[in-house]
Formats: structure tokens, sequence, C-alpha cells
């Protein structure tokens, strides 16, 4: 690599030219994957406590990348969203999501993620509309998740996104509760119908009393301020018990059901209860 600035031009070091080329190639995967059908839904079961019957599922991305193998979303949505294509990603998403969620029985509904890029390419009022038109799903049995990103760009224009999608009768879902500066704030902003609790603090309930001190107060808040408590992540019966006990109505982890196909999903839907 030559001296940076001198001569007005500047090499890369070895490594960072590397990384250029890798993030370069998940981009051209990433497009081809859009175009070749190449995503798919993983479902994870939302679990209602106190009766612990499915009442919905949360739609998860999944990717099988030719010659590599299965890449987490955690790994590519960064990419998507720096180069954009997250916003074709995501309608694709819910136009999926709301295709599945149809056939499932009524009232089960499905959750969708939303990016905050996503959120503020415009068109996702219309992308909603046009997903519950095409599957014929009511739209009370559509949720979008947004995370506090989405809120942290405190615009007239995120308010009025949120206020759009909540007129159209979808429901909105704060995500990762917890695991931001303000959540709170944004609970006062803005009515969800529901809180998600970040599974960081589900993990180390039963352990930790001040796990148990956050989880209780938020299941509290939300009771207070008639918004519904999903506790993410549970893995452990203990965890499951102590969460019924401090009133919080839906669960999802491990310990129930982990993300599964859609196909998987409808069977264990058709299976009769108890089984
Ligand atoms: P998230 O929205 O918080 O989703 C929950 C993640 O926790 C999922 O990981 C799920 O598989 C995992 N999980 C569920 N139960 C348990 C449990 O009991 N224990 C543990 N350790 N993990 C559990 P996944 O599918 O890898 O997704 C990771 C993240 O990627 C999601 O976090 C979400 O932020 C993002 N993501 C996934 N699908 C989409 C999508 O369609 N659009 C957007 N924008 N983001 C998505
Ligand atoms: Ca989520
Ligand atoms: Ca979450
Ligand atoms: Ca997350």
């Amino acid at each position: 690599a030559k001296e940076a600035g001198r001569g007005g031009y500047c090499f890369f070091a070895p490594e960072m030219n590397q990384r250029l080329q890798e993030r370069r190639a998940l981009e051209v995967d990433l497009r081809n994957a859009l175009a070749s059908g190449g995503f798919r839904l993983a479902f994870q079961p939302q679990i209602n406590l106190e009766d612990e019957r499915i009442i919905g599922a949360e739609a998860l991305l999944r990717w099988e990348r030719p010659g590599v193998g299965n890449v987490p979303p955690d790994q590519f949505i960064g990419i998507a969203e720096e180069t954009g294509l997250i916003g074709q990603i995501g309608a694709w998403a819910i136009h999926e999501a709301c295709r599945q969620a149809a056939t499932w029985p009524e009232p089960m509904g499905v959750a969708v993620n939303v990016s905050p890029v996503q959120f503020r390419q415009p068109g996702l009022c219309e992308c909603v509309t046009a997903a519950l038109e095409h599957s014929g799903l009511p739209a009370s049995r559509l949720e979008l998740e947004i995370t506090e990103g989405v809120l942290l760009n405190d615009t007239e224009e995120t308010l009025a996104t949120l206020e759009r999608l909540r007129r159209l009768g979808v429901k909105i879902a704060m995500d990762d509760f917890g695991t931001g500066y303000s959540s709170l704030g944004y609970l006062q902003k803005f009515p969800f119908d529901k809180v998600k609790i970040d599974r960081s603090f589900v993990r180390n309930l039963g352990q930790d009393p001040n796990a148990g001190a956050i989880v209780s107060a938020v299941v509290g808040m939300s009771r207070a301020l008639g918004v519904r408590a999903n506790a993410e992540g549970v893995e452990l019966r203990e965890q499951a018990a102590l969460l019924l006990a401090q009133g919080c109505e839906e669960v999802q982890g491990y310990f129930f059901a982990r993300p599964m196909s859609g196909e998987a999903l409808r069977e264990l839907l058709a299976a009769p209860v108890g089984q």
C-alpha cells in the first residue's frame, strides 16, 4: 500500500480490499436471491402463556446462500440496508408472510420485522395494503415489529407512517424492548399494541434478581398502558413460570417452539390439541 494523501491517491490495505470484495459478492448474491426466489420465511410460534396455545407466529428471514449455506439474517440485513435492497427483501417478506398466514386458522396472526431503513423508504403502506389485498388476510391479523431505530428518526413523517399503518388496521409491536436508550419515551409517543421484552432480560430470569425486577416492571407498565407484553427467548420452564406469575401474556422461545418452515407450522396447527 502507498502512503495515503501524498500523491492524492491511496491504496486500500489488502485486508480492507478483501472485505470490500466480500461485501460486493454478498450484495450480488442478495440481488440474485431476490430475483430467483432464494429467500424463505421461518415461523416461530407465539404462545399465549395462560393456556399455552399458539396464537400467532413471527416470520423470520432465511437465506440459503449458494456455495455457502444458511446465512443468519443478522449477517446480511446490515448490507441489505446499506445497499437499499432491504426495501425489496422486506416487501417480499410482508407479501409472503401474509400469503401463508391467510391459510392459518382464524384468528391466528403473523408478525413481520420491518427494518428502520425499509420503514423510511417510500411505499411501505402501499406494500402492506397490496399484501393484504392479494392474500385476503384481514389487517388485524398482521403485526409489524419495529425497533427503536425506526423511532430514533423522530420526525412527523415517522409518526404519520405509523398512524397510516394503524388506520389500515395493522398492529404495531415494539421489538427488542429495553435494549435502547429511551424505550419508555417511545411508548408515550405512540400507542403500540405490543412490547416484546428482549431476550437478554428473559435469559437471566430466576438467576439475577435485577432481571426479574426489570421484567416485572415492564409487564406492569404494559398492563397499565393497555399494551400486550411478549417475552422473547424463553428457553426454560422456570422462565415461563416466572413470566406467567408476573402477568406476562405472551411468549416466544425454544422452550415452546423453534422457528420452523411454513409447512411444519401448518402440520402443527392441524394436529389435535394436546399432541
Ligand atoms: P428478532 O426480531 O429479535 O428475532 C428473534 C430472534 O431470536 C430470531 O433469530 C429467533 O430465531 C431467535 N430466537 C427465538 N427464540 C429463541 C430462544 O429461545 N433462544 C435464543 N437464543 N434465540 C431465540 P433470527 O431468526 O436469527 O433473527 C435474528 C434477527 O434478524 C431478528 O431478531 C431480526 O432483528 C432480524 N430479522 C429476521 N427476519 C427479518 C426480516 O424479515 N426483516 C428484518 N428487517 N429483520 C429480520
Ligand atoms: Ca422481531
Ligand atoms: Ca426481538
Ligand atoms: Ca433483534
